[in-house]
């Protein structure tokens, strides 16, 4: 979809202000999200301390407690926090926490039809790096918390605000931090929504799936060294550091993983079973049959990366360093792999298999970032408040338990025995979609709007008994 051009845009008019009782939703997190992506925090370094000002001033103006919590600076000059608030409920039910990440992803201009950071809003929409990802999701759950606040009754649960520094880079310093230094902000909670996943629809805005997502698969990063003799490279040794690495690079291309399909996967296709192709509906319903003993099923399901990333642990060569002379045997070359396993798996096999891909025991395989991801169960009390605001937003869309190949803040969450959910209710084809992380990137004033009001009432489900 082309943007129109530039001159039609503008940032908006006004400066920021705290959303007022009564006004649109919708205008209102458009102003609050056009303030936002004006306010830089690309990470690395982050910066991200200004605009958790931002948003816990908004919270304090309309009355609620909020606070601004330093974290690791990391070298950032505007420092880093996070922003946290609390409506209290009357205590009968413990809290959930709306969470969302502050940080962006850096964007090259060249790509943009209109300036990344400027905030720029027009044609309905609101434009710029973190529109979905993930500033538009804190400026929904800062809407929704202020809604619930101005309620004349409370609700069951404490609602927590808490949008995170640093998730882009891995969240050690964000999420990570929080949830080792300063666990309290959690109180007792129970529940947390955050994103990875949302309501899909096709491109002509029809048949919406909720998506919620319960598991995600789990990086395991490492770094592959070799080391040879440095020397001029008029006269190369037939082995060098460089030879090795690419011997083992090679080694690594070729490894064929496992099929294998985890509970929560074979849960997630067979729920959307009645949408899929008819050839491929039999398949879905039992997908670890189908992928073993139909070849042409298989055939097609792998063919697909997004669906192979489910049933088996990929790796991708990504960094590769060598010499940065022509004429110069480097004694040491390296390489990064970024590898996912799924749901369950330890890094510390996966590493054992490599070791075993490589066969060369001069070369070190060191990972450097790796976690474990458990999952969410999905009967819950939050569960099913998402599914009966679907079946009176979206009559007869299904809601489906999905599993994401990348991964976000959630897990840190899980670990602690909080149920943690990606969804966030905004209703997105593969075209925005396609604006997380790339050029354009934006997010429709109507789906502030709906997605504020559609948060706003699953809060409220939460209470029904
Ligand atoms: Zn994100």
């Amino acid at each position: 979809m082309a943007l129109p051009a530039p001159s039609a845009w503008a940032a908006w008019p006004f400066g920021p202000a705290t959303p007022k009782v009564g006004e649109d939703p919708g205008e209102a997190a458009a102003r609050v999200l056009s303030q936002a992506i004006r306010i830089p925090t690309v990470n690395p370094p982050g910066g991200e301390k200004p605009l958790a000002k931002l948003f816990v001033d908004m919270l304090k103006d309309a009355g609620v407690e909020a606070r601004v919590i330093d974290t690791p600076r990391n070298g950032s000059k505007e420092g880093r926090a996070a922003a946290w608030g609390r409506v209290k409920g009357n205590g009968s039910r413990r809290p959930i926490v709306l969470l969302s990440h502050l940080d962006t992803v850096p964007a090259d201009p060249k790509g943009w039809a209109i300036a990344p950071f400027e905030g720029a809003v027009g044609a309905g929409s609101v434009v710029g790096r973190g529109a979905l990802d993930a500033k538009g999701v804190s400026v929904v759950h800062l809407l929704t918390t202020l809604t619930i606040a101005r309620r004349s009754e409370p609700l069951d649960r404490d609602v927590i605000f808490l949008a995170t520094p640093d998730e882009e880079t891995g969240g050690q310093r964000g999420a990570g931090y929080l949830v080792r230094e300063r666990r309290s902000l959690l109180y007792d909670a129970e529940l947390l929504l955050t994103e990875g996943g949302g309501i899909q629809v096709g491109e002509g805005g029809t048949s919406p799936v909720w998506g919620v997502t319960v598991t995600e698969k789990a990086p395991c990063w490492m770094d592959i060294v070799a080391e040879g003799t440095p020397g001029h490279s008029s006269v190369a040794p037939p082995v060098t550091a460089v030879t090795r690495l690419l011997d083992a690079l090679e080694r690594i291309r070729r490894l064929e993983t496992p099929v294998a399909v985890v509970p929560e996967v074979a849960r997630m296709f067979r729920s959307v079973a009645q949408l899929a192709p008819a050839e491929d509906r039999t398949g879905f319903r039992n997908l670890a049959v189908a992928l073993e003993t139909d070849a042409d099923f298989r055939r097609r399901f792998l063919s697909k990366p997004g669906r192979a990333a489910l049933v088996r642990n990929t790796v991708a060569i990504t960094v590769l360093e060598g010499s940065s002379q022509t004429n110069v045997l480097p004694g040491r070359a390296h390489a990064q792999l970024d590898a996912r396993l799924l749901p369950g798996q330890h890094c510390a096999d996966f590493v054992e298999e490599i070791e075993r891909t490589i066969a060369d025991d001069s070369i070190r395989v060191e990972p450097f970032l790796a976690f474990t991801t458990s999952s969410s169960p999905v009967n819950t009390p939050l569960f099913r408040a998402i599914q009966r605001v679907a079946s009176k937003v979206d009559p007869g869309a299904p809601v489906v338990p999905r599993v994401i190949a990348g991964f976000t803040d959630a897990h840190y969450f899980r670990d602690l025995g909080i149920v943690a959910y990606g969804f966030v209710p905004r209703w997105l084809p593969p075209s925005e979609t396609r604006g997380i992380h790339g050029p354009n990137e934006k997010i429709s004033i109507a789906n502030l709007r709906k997605g504020t009001n559609t948060l706003v009432q699953i809060l409220e489900a939460l209470d029904q008994r």
